[in-house]
């Protein structure tokens, strides 16, 4: 007989392997059924049985060890006692797969909850559709439909059709097409209209969207040659005119969607430069980015040129986004004459960038809401028509549900039944610090490429870091920490399911309510709760393992 003491580590390890509970005990308890979600079943198998092999692996190293009540730790202690209580093991693998099986699913697409005040954020998959869109793609997707057939002839249609009466209807154009997005309409039209020749562009328009799109990189691709005119900052009409000729194509504006030139700046602008390209029979294109049908000075924000003028204007082909301003599905449109959008559904790259029938399902019942004056319907706009007061009262309310389920946990020492890490709260706490809730204006982005410098009062929740004993504390060793907790919080809300993506601000972690939809408030109200409360949730992602 040997004593516990004299055991060596690896008697040790090899006894607290055979106290590990099997991969099918673990796949049954209620805590990972429901952290599985509707994860595949072999992969939720496989993410228990990586997370057992990961404890072996770690048992064996003597990097962790089962202490007494049967917790892991990794702490140097040497298990005393065979005969530890397995209820405790399996909670604590259990917590761990749960944090794993999270982080599998956010690793799949995923709906998030917006809590940047970003209105379109293209990393966050830009518009969100509307009930009628969400219904119309239902519909047709579903089952079969007429995509590519005319239900009068009983033959072959065309795709392309789809939206052209509302969208001319809309524009006051008088033809239309839909392609993937923007950035192939463009593409598109460059490659029908002006193949192997020159288009006219402003210095001041060569922009880039980000994601790579570079509008001199896309007419290289379409095969037409850039003719740069003006400078960065001033480009009059006499710099158009003297480079038209036989060589040139077309005539391309671009719409500085994401950046603001200001200063000694002038641009030329497509009510001029119409009566040009029309002297020459070229035709006029501008790629306006947003596409907006409406007034945006309506929602508080400074003027974005619509589609509807552009066409008024003289511009025989306009390219826009279907997901920012319009506030409908993925989608590039094309809208303009109707000899050149039949020169675009004919070049044989329409079909390499189609779009499929749930977008243009999803677009045909977004148009409809403008047709039908329903723009309310359009979850953009009512993000965008909410007052700063009914967001104040839903960050109040958010706040108060919040502090009335926080247990007031002043010095509390760090969580019991970790694997050796600390939390945000807790860690915050050991300084003299604490996380305070509270209520703030903000300011917030329309985004997505749309609306440079623009901005929107609202209201959202903040937490911040209250250092208690920071008196005397130099201002950077102050911030330092502060910063790196309040990172550490923003990560514990986004590891949770859905994931809540707020945004720092200065010291405060901000959850802007603009772009929240009410439904989610109560989840916000509830994961606000546990975070504060669970000194685990905010670190639990750094956690050794498992
Ligand atoms: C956003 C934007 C694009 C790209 O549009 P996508 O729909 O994202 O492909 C192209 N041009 C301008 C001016 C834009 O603002």
């Amino acid at each position: 007989m040997r004593g516990d003491s004299a055991m060596s580590p690896s008697d040790a390890a090899l006894q607290s392997l055979r106290r590990l509970p099997a991969v099918d005990v673990l796949l049954q308890m209620p805590a990972i059924v429901d952290a599985a979600g509707d994860l595949p079943r072999p992969l939720v198998v496989d993410v228990v049985r990586e997370l057992l092999n990961d404890v072996r692996t770690r048992l064996l190293a003597g990097e962790v060890t089962l202490d007494v009540e049967g917790r892991i730790s990794n702490g140097a202690a040497v298990s005393r006692s065979a005969k530890a209580n397995g209820q405790r093991l399996e909670q604590q693998l259990a917590q761990a797969a749960v944090r794993r099986l999270h982080a599998a699913r956010r690793r799949f697409l995923t709906r998030v909850v917006n809590a940047t005040g970003v209105v379109l954020h293209t990393n966050l998959g830009r518009a969100p559709l509307s009930e009628a869109a969400l219904q119309a793609v239902k519909d047709v997707a579903a089952g079969y439909s007429n995509l590519e057939y005319s239900v009068d002839a009983g033959r072959r249609g065309s795709r392309h059709d789809y939206c052209e009466a509302m969208l001319t209807r809309l524009t006051g154009a008088e033809a239309a097409m839909v392609v993937n997005n923007n950035a192939a309409a463009v593409l598109l039209v460059l490659s029908a209209l002006a193949h192997g020749r020159e288009v006219i562009l402003s210095r001041g328009e060569m922009i880039e969207i980000g994601g790579s799109f570079r509008i001199p990189e896309v007419m290289e691709q379409s095969g037409c040659v850039l003719r740069e005119v003006g400078t960065t900052n001033r480009t009059h009409l006499h710099d158009y005119e003297r480079v038209v000729d036989e060589h040139t194509a077309a005539i391309l504006k671009v719409h500085p969607s994401n950046y603001k030139i200001s200063g000694f700046t002038a641009s030329v602008s497509a009510a001029e430069l119409a009566p040009l390209a029309s002297r020459h029979g070229i035709p006029l294109i501008e790629d306006l980015g947003s596409g907006v049908l409406v007034r945006t000075e309506r929602y508080g924000l400074t003027r974005e040129p619509t589609v509807q003028e552009s066409v008024a204007a003289g511009v025989d082909v306009v390219t826009f986004s279907g997901d920012k301003l319009l506030g409908g599905p993925q989608a590039g449109i094309v809208v303009g004459r109707k000899d050149l959008i039949e020169r675009c559904k004919a070049h044989p790259l329409a079909r390499a960038l189609r779009v499929d029938k749930m977008t243009l399902a999803a677009l045909q019942a977004t148009l409809s809401a403008y047709l039908d004056g329903d723009v309310e319907e359009i979850p953009i706009y009512a993000m965008l028509d909410t007052s700063v007061e009914r967001l104040w009262e839903r960050a109040a309310a958010i706040v108060e549900a919040v502090r009335g389920g926080v247990a007031v946990r002043r010095g509390a020492a760090p969580g019991g039944d970790g694997v050796g890490s600390e939390s945000t709260a807790a860690a915050a706490e050991a300084e003299g610090a604490s996380v305070r809730i509270g209520v703030t204006d903000t300011i917030s982005t329309v985004g997505g490429g749309s609306l440079p410098g623009a901005t929107l009062p609202g209201a959202g929740v903040t937490l911040r870091i209250r250092h208690n004993s920071s008196a005397g504390a130099t201002a950077d060793s102050d911030t330092a920490p502060r910063r790196r907790t309040l990172d550490e919080l923003a990560a514990a809300l986004r590891r949770g399911l859905p994931p809540i993506v707020g945004r720092i601000d200065g010291d405060v972690l901000l959850l802007d309510l603009r772009t929240v939809h009410p439904d989610d408030d109560e989840l916000i109200a509830r994961r606000l709760t546990e975070l504060l409360n669970d000194s685990h949730v905010a670190s639990s992602e750094r956690e050794a393992t498992p």
